[in-house]
């Protein structure tokens, strides 16, 4: 097992790509902290996570919210004692072309899945760092590469994140930390609900595997950059897209 006993803290692991993380990661020897704002769907990981016969428990916090960022980090270290793996993985869209654009759209997405990802390695960065060891994981997304129509705060964000990830690889390899981006393509999880069908279909037809990706595909790629085989990848950023370029 690729991550035996490795403690990782996976935010937005109540569903989609965070929860076939949780339970990649489950299966592959960690123990996993659930992080979501939803009890109901951190249930659901956890059990989907003991089905794995994997270690997790479930923390309710926001990652706009550092003090409930530091309960949930303080509650891992009680527990567990260490934290060798975050995956910032919570993110929302709030889609509008720019002229329609609301400061509360683009405020909100900027907050959770920019701010968010700040917030939240704030809050285990000095944990790491007394360790020295540590994996920091960013979703990105190909939008973050490549922007895209009528996603000015989300390509703000994502491409913000990635920033974030090529300083933290700079200022924390010394110490052992290494930090990484995956940008998914289009991944079929409910972040996809407010885009219309046809449009779904036409941009399957544009991947050149002509399919939308599965969460298992992007968890994959968490579990191997968060393992010990990917110990000289830092300030890395990956396409999981099946090849999509926007
Ligand atoms: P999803 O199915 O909507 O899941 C997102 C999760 O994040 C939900 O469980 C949600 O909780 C949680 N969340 C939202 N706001 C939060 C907050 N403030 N604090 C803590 N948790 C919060 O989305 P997904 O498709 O799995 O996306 C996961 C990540 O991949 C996101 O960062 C997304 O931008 C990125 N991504 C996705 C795709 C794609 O096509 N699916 C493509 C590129 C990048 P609730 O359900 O309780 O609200």
């Amino acid at each position: 097992m690729r991550l035996q006993d490795k403690v990782a803290i996976i935010t937005g692991a109540g569903r989609g790509i965070g929860q076939a993380t949780a339970v990649k990661f489950a299966r592959e020897g960690a123990k996993v902290v659930v992080c979501d704002l939803s009890p109901e769907w951190i249930e659901e990981t956890i059990e989907l996570c003991k089905e794995t016969r994997g270690d997790a428990f479930g923390y309710v916090a926001d990652v706009r919210d550092p003090k409930s960022l530091e309960g949930m980090v303080d509650a891992t270290l009680a527990k567990w004692g260490r934290v060798d793996v975050l995956v910032n993985n919570a993110g929302i869209v709030m889609d509008a072309q720019l002229k329609n654009m609301t400061e509360d759209q683009f405020d909100t997405v900027i907050d959770i899945n920019l701010k968010g990802v700040y917030n939240c390695t704030k809050a285990v960065v000095n944990t790491m760092l007394a360790q020295q060891s540590g994996v920091i994981l960013n979703a990105s997304s190909i939008v973050g590469l490549y922007g895209n129509f009528g996603q000015t705060n989300y390509a703000a964000a994502k491409f913000g994140v990635i920033g974030m990830v090529k300083t933290w690889a700079r200022e924390l390899g010394r110490k052992g930390i290494r930090a990484n981006a995956v940008c998914p393509g289009f991944i079929a999880t409910s972040i996809l609900g407010s885009i219309p069908e046809r449009v779904l279909h036409a941009l399957e037809e544009k991947v050149p595997m002509g399919r939308l990706g599965k969460p298992e595909e992007v968890a994959n790629t968490f579990a191997f950059l968060a393992s010990d085989e990917a110990s000289y990848i830092n300030g890395a950023v990956i396409e999981v897209s099946g090849g999509l370029v926007i």
